[in-house]
């Protein structure tokens, strides 16, 4: 027997009076004790916010990405174990690969998404400084800093590993502490997954707490700088989004819940079409994935009115197919739902199926697979029923299944499609499998507010996409309404749900020193020596270099245009170029331009720079002639730490004429040596 442990204040405690005992979903005997603990909910919160928060925060962005690909390096080398335990919550080695190669990978991603979209400092640019004043001395930058409170993070059953480091990841990254309360049913794979990451010593004391079992008064306690991020069904989440504090306190709830996704068979994927193929295969695979325990698993099908048999005798003969039973044999497909209690639930809502559906596969009668056992087993074979009057039915649109439960419905067109898919009320995520791209327009128009993912699949992305049911870390999972209104992941976006936005407003001055970035218009800082000759640490924020200015001649301008083959007649014919009305007459070339800077600001001889990596938001702002001057500013905007040998330098550069306008603008990245 298991005894599950909470971790809290840095020690575990051990299950206590009270505490629930947890099944096998394969041969339903008692594995695990969890829950009872005596933990003091707000002693939790004060250690979060007072050791983990401010530990946290120390880190830059590029910190806690490193160190969320060290746990990720650490947990896939410590998979196996979790493997072993996961066999008992019914799921399979195929299932493994979701739960906790899914989650892993999820924290590689973000490590990785950390460290190229996130600066290497404590506080996030959201987007560029806006000009609020006539000559620029007072602006204004939105930032984004982590909330100092604690990311507490309910669980379902269904995937424990994933389940909680795909809500870790962005928290961590964002720089906020985490308690995390795992659904009982399978908490034994979560609390060894926590383990791992606490025995690693890779994450700051009080980083990361678990609660096994209730969580008391722990809501009660939250305020505004704290999140909720709950994944389960919409009956708790509705009542947990009761809780007084939460509206209150104006706590942050983000709920992914129940959802009836569809998946749309398009009008063109007749049987001889590839697509008709490749849907069979995903609708299978969604059907029996996890048991079809799956939030994001297909629930409706959505078939031509005249493809509807051929349709349902494809999937029958698939699903026919599928080895049920104990899911550590290599030859079974599908394992067991979590519990014989979760096999009632999926038995009641199929009878409520039953009543507007026909029931066109699955054979209630052979659930008891492990018959030898008397312990109450949660298997259930694979179940399709075809609705044919899908605009009355109610419940097909309502009632989620949590198995592997699918329902057929005939629709007329991509129109009548999209308005059954809405009908669910909003959903995680709905699919269409076309080569058409009108339907897939007319689909994403008709339906894309009721979802928080489209994925549409053919025979160009067959073979690389990543599956309907399989959300993101880059992709937001989540969706609106019934699916619970929240957003998860989604790259960057993901992080921001644990960081405030602020709208910072000053001087110049002020808004670089916050944001550690320079801006046009604060102090600049210049030094004898040439900036190229100075290595990435010595190089200050704000440091500038003025360049002589150089005059454009029309040889210039001939020499660039044979010499490259670009004479585009704006360079070489006036009476064409003054034809145009950008043009006053013949123009240097744009490149030339940014030619000549490079020749006014490098400073040649070897240096800490190592190599130009490249150039972003260039502009042209005005044409320059021969006859023009131009010179350039190059100032060190900001800087990027790379590894322990070189960092990357972002350089605002300015290109401006005898008459001091600006004639081009951009930024300019090289790597320079520490
Ligand atoms: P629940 O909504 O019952 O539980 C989800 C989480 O909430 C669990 O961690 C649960 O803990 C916790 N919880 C329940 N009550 C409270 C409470 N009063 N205070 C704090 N936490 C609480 O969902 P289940 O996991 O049991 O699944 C039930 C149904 O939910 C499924 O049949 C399915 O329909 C749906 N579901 C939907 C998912 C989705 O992502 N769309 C995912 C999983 C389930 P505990 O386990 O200890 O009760």
């Amino acid at each position: 027997m298991i005894e599950v442990n909470s971790f809290a204040l840095g020690g575990w405690h051990a299950p206590g009076a009270g505490a629930s005992l947890i099944y096998s979903a394969i041969h339903g005997r008692e594995i695990a004790r969890a829950g009872g603990a005596a933990l003091d909910f707000q002693d939790m919160l004060d250690h979060a916010k007072s050791v983990g928060g401010p530990a946290l925060r120390k880190l830059t962005f590029h910190d806690r990405a490193k160190m969320l690909k060290a746990l990720a390096q650490y947990l896939g080398e410590r998979k196996q174990a979790l493997y072993d335990l996961s066999f008992d919550t019914g799921a399979t080695q195929k299932d493994h690969l979701i739960d906790i190669d899914g989650g892993i990978g999820t924290l590689f991603v973000f490590a990785s998404k950390g460290r190229r979209e996130l600066p290497d400092a404590h506080v996030y640019l959201d987007g560029p400084p806006e000009l609020l004043s006539r000559s620029g001395t007072f602006q204004g930058q939105h930032i984004a800093t982590p909330l100092q409170g604690v990311a507490v993070h309910i669980n379902a059953y269904n995937f424990p590993v994933w389940g909680m480091l795909e809500k870790l990841a962005p928290t961590f990254l964002a720089g906020v502490p985490a308690i995390v309360k795992p659904a009982t049913a399978s908490c034994y794979v979560t609390e060894a997954c926590v383990r791992m990451m606490l025995e690693s010593g890779l994450l700051p004391d009080g980083a990361l707490q678990l609660v096994c079992g209730r969580t008391g008064d722990l809501l009660d306690r939250l305020d505004g700088q704290d999140v909720v991020s709950f994944t389960g069904s919409a009956a708790t989440a509705t009542m947990l989004r009761a809780t007084p504090s939460i509206a209150q306190n104006s706590v942050r709830f983000i709920a992914e819940q129940d959802s009836l996704n569809g998946a749309v068979l398009g009008p063109d994927a007749t049987p001889d079409a590839l697509e008709f193929d490749i849907f069979i295969k995903e609708a299978v695979r969604e059907i029996t994935a996890k048991a079809g325990q799956k939030c994001t698993g297909m629930r409706r099908l959505l078939i031509p009115e005249n493809l509807i048999d051929p349709a349902r005798e494809a999937l029958v003969a698939k699903l026919a197919t599928i080895t049920i039973g104990d899911p550590r044999h290599e030859d079974t497909r599908m394992g067991a739902l979590i519990s014989a209690d979760q096999k009632q639930d999926v038995l009641a809502k199929i009878s409520k199926l039953e009543s507007e559906a026909e029931r066109v596969f699955g054979d209630l009668t052979t659930m008891d697979l492990l018959g030898k056992d008397t312990a109450p087993d949660a298997f259930v074979p694979p179940i399709l029923f075809q609705c044919n009057n899908p605009d009355a039915a109610v419940e097909a649109h309502r009632t989620e299944a949590f198995g592997p439960v699918a329902t057929l419905m005939p629709y007329r067109d991509i129109e009548h499609a999209s308005h059954l898919l809405n009908k669910g009320g909003g959903s995680l995520v709905a699919s269409l499998f076309t080569h058409d791209v009108g339907t897939a327009k007319a689909m994403v128009m008709s339906s894309g507010a009721f979802h928080g993912r489209l994925y549409i699949n053919n025979r160009d992305s067959a073979k690389e996409a990543t599956g309907h049911g399989s959300p993101l870390p880059h992709m937001v999972h989540g969706g609106p309404g019934r699916a619970g209104g929240g957003e998860e992941m989604g790259g960057i976006r993901g992080v921001m749900h644990y960081m405030q936005r602020t709208a910072i407003q000053g001087s110049p001055q002020m808004l670089s020193a916050i944001g550690e970035t320079w801006i046009p218009g604060a102090p600049e800082i210049s030094h004898d020596a040439h900036p190229f000759t100075r290595t990435f640490h010595e190089l200050d924020l704000g440091e500038t270099f003025n360049s002589d200015s150089r005059k454009v001649t029309l040889e210039d301008i001939e020499h660039f245009a044979h010499f490259t083959g670009d004479t585009f007649y704006a360079h070489m014919d006036e009476e064409a170029a003054k034809a145009n009305p950008f043009f006053p007459g013949r123009v240097a070339h744009g490149y030339l331009l940014l030619s000549f800077a490079a020749g006014l600001f490098v400073q040649p001889d070897p240096g800490p720079v190592l190599a130009n990596t490249g150039l972003d938001n260039l502009r042209f702002m005005k044409p320059v002639q021969a006859g023009d001057a131009i010179k350039v500013r190059l100032t060190v905007k900001r800087k990027t730490l790379r590894n322990d040998e070189y960092g990357e330098v972002r350089w605002h550069v300015t290109l401006t004429n005898q008459d001091d306008d600006t004639v081009a603008e951009y930024e300019l990245l090289t790597m320079n040596a520490v």
